[in-house]
């Protein structure tokens, strides 16, 4: 009894949402689902709609909406109909609440919570005790509840986990709109989905628990026999120690990746494997190819571990995969928008541009790239600190520095010539060329380590090469 129907067969192309409610910043396990419907959509022909779950007045704020968007279009996971806002919808709900009120599946409730909780709290069953199902409370002015039918099961077929059963007995008249009248989530949820044709729900594993409910207020909707979408609920994002992502321990914010450097389409890339494998176990993947190979049925329900290295690795993946002109287009758009230690007024495309080759192999993020070019553009090289104190503690550093300055004033202007004075310096003063390198590293660049030191001082003049050796030397001098 009461047990819900498998799916119809599809006939129609799927129409699949994402449905986010703007209550926080926009998490990597949102990101995930948005890419799933998108991916489902793009791979059968279906359509892909964005539906903002706002009805929370109190907790729905216009940036978090503009943030849902923003997030949306940095990973081209445009939506193909909406952002429909449920906030403008309210006329239907009302109307949904209304009917299912006068044909009984609803009924009024005067109970505060606390009561409810001081009630029950002995009870076998959690939840709400059904005190008000009988009374005949009217609807203004009360909750309403959803009368849960008497014995029998909800089932809820889902495509990833299979056959999932909620017992009746164990559910509770769950409240589908609050006494001001304003509906609850999971009334407008259904409301939404039965009128947009949602053929297909695809959502996080923690809304499974819901499901039953849905499932439920979609019969009294449509009927017994209604065709109900396809349900897939997707893994839980687990960290390290296999605890579910939480926001206060764990980097779940889009935007501080985005903010790092990470590549729209690596995230994108990582994404789709939580939780999804490819055939023929690539990892690596472009869009297309996720297109051409995107299944629900290869969804895994096991917990999904989102391990920043390996995204990290992926993300220099798919930076090395861009050709040295989009790298650098990409790399600046990027820069433009982080916070740099040169002025833009000093900026110089020709060197950053012969600077790229030298970059694309080092890094996994955007981010890294800042330290491996300031050089280029600050005026006045900043010393760090513990690089500068190596320098201070190598006694040939003085000489190497002072050669290196003479030298460099009359050889020619070019990395591998810089290398062969340098080399020639180092056996002067029986040392290998590595550390000769280091102190004219610190007064070029300000750091012991970045990219190849000679090819990177080939770009800058001579003189700028000068007198940062002067400037160093001057330090070590006083
Ligand atoms: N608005 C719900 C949430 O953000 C999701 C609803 C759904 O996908 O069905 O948790």
């Amino acid at each position: 009894m009461n047990d819900s129907p498998a799916p119809a067969t599809l006939t129609t192309a799927p129409r699949v949402r994402f449905a986010p409610s703007p209550t926080g910043f926009f998490h990597v396990g949102s990101a995930r689902t948005a890419l799933y419907n998108w991916l489902y959509a793009e791979a059968n022909g279906g359509t892909f709609i964005l539906r903002i779950e706002d009805t929370d007045e109190e907790r729905g704020r216009q940036e978090w909406l503009d943030g849902i968007i923003e997030a949306l279009h940095w990973l081209s996971l445009e939506p193909f109909e909406g952002p429909y806002r449920q906030s403008e919808r309210q006329g239907l709900y009302e109307q949904a609440l209304s009917r299912l009120f006068e044909e009984g599946w609803l009924y009024g409730c005067n109970c505060s919570r606390d009561e409810v909780v001081e009630r029950t709290r002995h009870n076998k069953i959690p939840g709400y005790d059904g005190k008000c199902r009988d009374l005949g409370l009217p609807r203004e002015g009360n909750a309403l509840r959803f009368r849960i039918p008497t014995g029998g099961t909800t089932t809820v077929h889902d495509l990833v986990r299979g056959d999932v059963e909620f017992p009746h007995d164990a559910m509770e008249d769950f409240v589908v709109a609050k006494s001001n009248g304003n509906p609850l989530f999971i009334l407008a949820n259904v409301v939404d989905d039965i009128d947009m044709n949602m053929t297909h729900v695809i959502r996080g594993e923690d809304l499974l628990p819901s499901t039953p409910k849905g499932i439920l207020l979609w019969q009294a909707l449509e009927g017994s026999g209604a065709c109900l979408p396809a349900f897939a609920h997707l893994p839980m994002l687990v960290n390290e120690k296999r605890q579910k992502l939480s926001k206060r321990r764990d980097p779940v914010s889009l935007d501080t990746f985005r903010e790092q450097g990470f590549l729209p389409e690596a995230m994108v890339n990582y994404l789709a494997l939580l939780g999804w494998s490819d055939p023929q176990g690539r990892e690596l993947l472009s869009r297309a190819e996720l297109v051409g190979s995107f299944s629900i049925d290869r969804v895994n329900h096991a917990p999904a571990f989102f391990d920043v290295a390996k995204l990290t690795h992926m993300n220099g993946e798919h930076i090395r995969a861009l050709d040295a002109e989009r790298f650098a287009g990409v790399a600046l758009d990027w820069l433009r928008t982080a916070d740099v230690p040169w002025e833009w007024a000093d900026f110089d495309m020709g060197l950053f541009s012969g600077m790229v080759p030298l970059v694309i192999e080092r890094v996994t993020t955007l981010g890294e790239v800042v330290p491996m070019v300031d050089f280029l553009f600050t005026k006045n090289v900043v010393f760090d600190e513990d690089s500068l104190e190596r320098v201070r503690r190598e006694t040939a550093a003085a000489a190497v520095l002072r050669q290196a300055r003479s030298r460099y004033e009359t050889c020619a202007w070019s990395a591998g010539e810089l290398h062969q004075v340098t080399q020639e310096i180092a056996e002067a003063e029986g040392m290998k060329l590595g550390r000769a390198q280091a102190p004219v590293r610190v007064a070029i660049t300000g750091r012991r380590v970045g990219p190849p030191l000679f090819d990177s001082m080939a770009l800058l003049a001579r003189d700028v090469v000068l007198s940062r050796l002067d400037a160093l030397i001057a330090v070590l001098g006083s």
